[in-house]
């Protein structure tokens, strides 16, 4: 990856860098691993896992996705304001303040219970000329958002019997696909089989199944159905320790930063809030303009490091809203401006995001949808920066 593209665009040092060949070859990983008549779905919710909706969007349909998905409705309306026409899907649960919204943007919406399919329908019927999309989530075993299996049929005819809607589709969510026992996963399908069953026994068209996230795609054709829905995978980031990515997959993101002071510590000096780390010798550390606010977890404090001129610089005393401490090696020749590696593809010394999350105590999707708004993205394609994101939006950067 050529970071002298990048050194020259103007802007904060601060950055998360979205190599798109990389989100481009995931998906198409993903295009050549499924049947050619399984629909893909990309899951670009929470800003595209932290990336930048709008251009992991683009790219994931430019490379063989069909559908999208985000779980709320203002995600899926900026989605249709940047001008995203796919077919795209709110997961999660919505409420009835949400609808007119929606339907406006021309979203497909999950529906799990029967008051707010009668909403939907009113409000449906009344503004729109084509029927309103749902799609019909059951709960197979997660306990978390879906039908009940005793009511899905019920839903289901419910959802049928008004013609402003049109049930696009039924599906579900895995609790434990990214789990190394398989069996709670095959147990949720054979519930999610026995469901669907019973709805197209009671002459119920069920549209598209899917049920798949990434782990379970991942794991082999069995999870397929109609859909699959790529999320993490598509970032080029394992779903957990168990499974692991595909040959050719590659991390999407890398943060980067540069050195905004250099620091010339006495022995007994103590660094950053609480004064957590003393220096006991004549050290030298950098002032790396990164914190917490940026998505840089408190949590790293005294614990990650970063990668500066190919060695690695530990962080020292505990990460500020805006700004971190690292310390140097002595006699590193390192100046002002020095490009900093906050967060590594594996490419390189820094740590991943999958090394930072075992670090803060959490996992790479937390990480990675944490880097905040304040961060801007530059989009890299063949090496060059050819869109910033950033508070004033999204522009491409002309060569
Ligand atoms: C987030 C989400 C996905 C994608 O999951 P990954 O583990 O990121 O692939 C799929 N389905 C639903 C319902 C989700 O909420």
């Amino acid at each position: 990856m050529s970071l002298g593209a990048t050194q020259f665009v103007s802007g904060r040092s601060t950055r998360a860098v979205i190599d798109l060949d990389a989100i481009a070859g995931n998906m198409r990983a993903f295009r050549d691993g499924v049947s050619p008549a399984t629909r893909i779905m990309a899951v670009v919710k929470a800003n595209g896992y932290g990336h930048g909706a709008t251009m992991i969007a683009r790219t994931a349909i430019a490379n063989g996705a069909n559908e999208l998905a985000v779980a709320t409705v203002d995600e899926g309306v900026r989605l249709r304001q940047a001008g995203i026409t796919a077919p795209l899907l709110v997961l999660g649960p919505i409420s009835c303040g949400e609808i007119a919204a929606a339907l406006d943007a021309d979203l497909m919406l999950s529906v799990a219970d029967g008051d707010l399919i009668d909403l939907l329908a009113a409000e449906a019927g009344r503004t729109t000329s084509e029927p309103a999309k749902v799609h019909l989530k059951i709960d197979t075993g997660m306990h978390r958002y879906g039908a009940a299996i005793s009511e899905a049929t019920a839903v289901a005819k419910k959802i049928v019997s008004h013609s402003s809607l049109h049930l696009c589709g039924v599906f579900s969510h895995f609790a434990c696909a990214d789990e190394t026992d398989e069996r709670p996963t095959r147990q949720q399908v054979g519930v999610f089989n026995d469901a669907v069953r019973e709805m197209q026994q009671a002459g119920i068209d069920t549209g598209c199944l899917h049920v798949a996230n990434s782990a379970a795609t991942m794991r082999g054709r069995d999870y397929d159905f109609d859909m699959v829905r790529i999320g993490i995978a598509l970032y080029g980031i394992a779903p957990s320790a168990e499974i692991r990515l595909w040959q050719g997959m590659k991390q999407a993101m890398t943060v980067r930063s540069r050195i905004h002071r250099l620091i010339a510590l006495q022995p007994g000096d103590r660094v950053s809030y609480g004064g957590t780390y003393e220096a006991l010798k004549h050290e030298m550390a950098a002032l790396i303009p990164i914190g917490y606010a940026d998505g840089y977890h408190r949590s790293l404090s005294n614990r990650a490091w970063m990668e500066i001129g190919s060695t690695r610089a530990p962080v020292r005393g505990r990460v500020c809203m805006d700004q971190t401490v690292v310390g140097l090696h002595n006699g590193a020749r390192v100046n002002q401006g020095d490009e900093v590696i906050v967060v590594g593809d594996g490419s390189n010394n820094a740590p991943t995001l999958a090394q930072l999350a075992d670090m803060a105590g959490t996992i790479p999707y937390e990480l990675a949808t944490s880097v905040s708004a304040r961060v801007p993205r530059h989009f890299l394609q063949n090496g060059h920066v050819v869109a910033i994101e950033d508070l004033f939006g999204l522009r491409p950067i002309e060569r």
